[in-house]
């Protein structure tokens, strides 16, 4: 029997993605490509940044500070952490 709540989350973070373009930023990968893993991304660091937190409180971080983030492959994702992507590169809102 699945949770309600849930699947509410798990509709609002696909929602989420989507407005977020639903796929890389960076190299334009799309959610559902194969095996492929979209992540957001903090674009600068924040007060959430590497604190486990439950999923549905960074669902509404990033509603709240939706420019901070932005949606990377999880390759891409870690290349920019590394800082080997620019942010302009991936800044969607900019
Ligand atoms: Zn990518």
């Amino acid at each position: 029997m699945t949770n309600p709540s849930n699947l509410w989350i798990k509709r609002a973070i696909m929602l989420q993605r989507i407005e977020f373009g639903n796929c890389c930023a960076y190299c334009g990968v799309e959610h559902g490509d194969d095996n492929v893993v979209l992540e957001f991304a903090h674009l600068e660091e924040d007060d959430l940044n590497g604190i486990g937190r439950g999923r549905k409180e960074r669902y509404y971080h990033r509603k709240k500070n939706k420019t901070n983030y932005t949606l990377l492959c999880s390759h891409h994702h870690q290349e920019y952490d590394d800082g080997k992507i620019p942010k302009a590169e991936v800044d969607i809102w900019g």
